[in-house]
Parts: structure tokens; C-alpha cells; sequence
């Protein structure tokens, strides 16, 4: 099959089989193009969706976007994970308003010199909002390459993945470029799946080298394993009289840099040494202490193993709140807020803690 034969059968494909509705395909601009494209990365679509439909709602524009608090920001993307994704779209939007006029750019090199704007995303949003001729190459686009060309190799290695460049850009038509690049997208999404790819279905089926071999299963080569390191930690959710429990603010880079934590106690996770370390580090007296089951929560370099304590406080000195980086958290009347996601699910069973702490 030559390029343009590739192209052509995946264009017909489209027409009929394709998704034309998805939230940003209406009053398409590379703004809502860019903001799917990044919420999109590690994240399916059905999840994607409510995400996306909210934060429209109240960024509807570049400049909303820019002027909001990056705390709102970080609000409506609690649950999405990988926070960096929603720090860059911030800062992106102020730089975009300031450098830019408030008009996102359309050559390819100022796109990805953008904070969190790499290679393929840049050439999605340009592609697909403007027709530009870009090759793109996310994670459905390698998965159909790999396979179509039975290509060995993870394709996140440097030689594999410029091999897949190749042919991604070999294959991209200079005509109907916003329709292809959506084509083999969807049909890496829908049809050319992880697992069980539906090829009966499937417009490149009859030169797909991999489906030929019957080893579709063998594409793409996994990424080598490699064991990552466990820590520990141990988080506090200390409640006030009124049930509130105290959150802090984590620091702008770096792991949750911006999102509102609980407080890690650094001591053992035993009730003496919490109680010890609140009164010193804190000046809070403390009882009740329930030390909970570790939860995992696993980030792409390590695990961390999170000891939860509940506690109640029983005196409290006002140098605590004098602290802008530290509020009681109403955990019955959330206010807007971003949290890290095991934060958010140890509050969410906070009540029931509660229960089990006084019982
Ligand atoms: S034939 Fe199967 S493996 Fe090959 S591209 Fe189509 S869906 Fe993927």
C-alpha cells in the first residue's frame, strides 16, 4: 500500500466510522484543541470529557485562563492526576496573553518552545485547528505504526521513536491533514486498541505486517521493567473542634507543587511519636490517634506508602493558622481548591475515619 493509499483508506474509514463529536471538535480553536490535547495525555476520553466540558465552562478563553488563580486552576483538574499537565496550561495561558497578544502562535517551533507543549501535541493543535501539514506521533499513532510496520523496540527509546517519526510524517497527506490526523488517532483509539484490536475492522488490515504474522499482541515492545524505590511517609489528618482538618499548602514545584496536602509528620508512625512530634513541630496537643492501614499511591519514578493518622486536636495555639499556607479544611463544604489525589481520598473517607477513631 503506498503512503497515499494509507492515507486514503484511513480517510474513508473516518468519513463513516470515525468520532465527530467530541466536546472539542465544536467551535474547534487551537485554544480548545490544546487544552483536549493535554488533558488527553495518559487520560482516556470518557474521563476526559466532564474535565474538559468544566474547565470550559470557566475558562472559556486564553485570557480567562490566564487571569484565573492557579488554585481554581488546579480545583478543576483534582482528580485528572499528573498536575504538572495543569500548572503548564496556566503558566502557558499568562505567556500566550503576555508575549502573544492573547493569540495562541501558529508556527510549530514557538508552539513547542511553550511550557508543557512538546513535539507531537504542537503539531496536533496545529494540524488539527488550522490544517497545518505536521505529523503527529501520541501514544495511538505509535501503537498503529508499530504494528502496521511490525516494528521492534520500545518506542519510547530515541532510535525507535525516530524510525516512527519517519513514517509518520512519510505518511501524512499535505491535503486533509486535520481530517487524517484525527483519522489515525481514532483509529488507534477505537479499532487498533491496546488490547484486542478489532482488525476484521480494521481499513489497513490487508498490509499490516503485524496482523499477517499474527503477532499484533507483540506491538508495541513494553518499556523494560525496572523495579522503582518505595517511601514513606507519613500524613496527618488532624480535625478541630468542628471537624475540620488542617491542610497545607505544598510549594510550587516539585510533587504536588501548588496542590493543598495534609501535613507529613517526620517521626515514626506510632501514636508517642505523632503526639510528640504535633506538640513540638506544631504546638498542637493531640489525642484520639488512630493509626490507618498504609495506602500506595505510585507515581511514574517511585512508590509512596502513605501511613494515614487521625488525630484530634485538644489545644490549639493560634500560630497555626497565622500561616497563609495552612487552612481548616471543611471537608463537608469543599471550597474550590486543588488537591493531590490520595489527599482527596483520604478526606473523602474521612467521615467514616472519624467513626472508626472514636469507637
Ligand atoms: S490490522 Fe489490526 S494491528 Fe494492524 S493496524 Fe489494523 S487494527 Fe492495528
Amino acid at each position: 500500500m503506498s503512503n497515499t493509499d494509507f492515507s486514503a483508506s484511513l480517510l474513508r474509514w473516518h468519513d463513516i466510522h470515525g468520532r465527530h463529536d467530541l466536546p472539542w471538535q465544536t467551535d474547534m480553536s487551537a485554544y480548545r484543541v490544546w487544552v483536549s490535547e493535554i488533558m488527553l495525555q495518559q487520560t482516556q476520553v470518557a474521563t476526559v470529557i466532564p474535565y474538559y466540558q468544566r474547565f470550559m465552562q470557566h475558562f472559556p478563553d486564553i485570557t480567562s485562563l490566564a487571569n484565573a488563580d492557579l488554585d481554581k486552576v488546579l480545583h478543576l483538574w483534582t482528580g485528572l492526576g499528573y498536575y504538572a499537565r495543569a500548572r503548564n496550561l496556566h503558566k502557558t495561558a499568562i505567556t500566550i496573553s503576555t508575549d502573544f497578544a492573547g493569540i495562541f502562535p501558529k508556527d510549530l517551533d514557538t508552539v513547542m518552545s511553550l511550557a508543557g507543549i512538546g513535539r507531537s501535541t504542537a503539531a496536533a493543535i496545529l494540524a488539527l485547528s488550522d490544517n497545518q501539514h505536521h505529523a503527529i506521533l501520541d501514544g495511538n499513532v505509535k501503537r498503529v505504526l508499530t504494528r502496521y510496520f511490525a516494528i521492534d523496540g520500545w518506542p519510547g527509546k530515541k532510535t525507535v521513536e525516530q524510525i516512527l517519526w519517519q513514517h509518520a510524517e512519510a505518511l501524512t497527506p499535505a491535503t486533509n491533514t486535520a481530517q487524517y490526523t484525527q483519522a489515525i488517532m481514532d483509529l488507534g483509539a477505537t479499532v487498533c486498541t491496546r488490547t484486542k484490536a478489532r482488525c476484521p475492522e480494521c481499513p489497513l488490515q490487508k498490509n499490516c505486517l503485524a496482523f499477517a504474522n499474527n503477532s499484533v499482541a507483540n506491538y508495541p515492545t513494553s518499556k523494560p521493567k525496572k523495579t522503582i524505590p518505595v517511601k514513606t511517609t507519613t500524613m496527618l489528618l488532624l480535625r478541630n473542634n468542628d471537624n475540620h482538618v488542617l491542610l497545607q499548602q505544598r510549594p510550587p514545584s516539585g510533587i504536588w507543587g501548588g496542590l493543598w496536602c495534609l501535613l507529613e509528620a517526620q517521626c515514626d508512625a506510632t501514636q508517642q511519636a505523632v503526639s510528640a512530634w504535633s506538640l513540638k513541630e506544631l504546638k498542637l496537643s493531640i489525642d484520639n490517634i488512630n493509626i490507618a492501614t498504609p495506602l500506595r499511591h505510585t507515581f511514574s519514578h517511585f512508590h509512596l506508602d502513605i501511613t494515614p493518622v487521625y488525630a484530634s486536636v485538644i489545644s490549639e495555639t493560634p500560630a497555626i493558622m497565622e500561616q497563609a499556607d495552612t487552612v481548616w479544611y471543611n471537608t463537608s463544604e469543599p471550597d474550590a481548591r486543588g488537591l493531590a489525589a490520595p489527599v482527596k481520598k483520604l478526606l473523602d473517607t474521612h467521615n467514616d475515619a472519624i467513626a472508626g477513631a472514636t469507637t
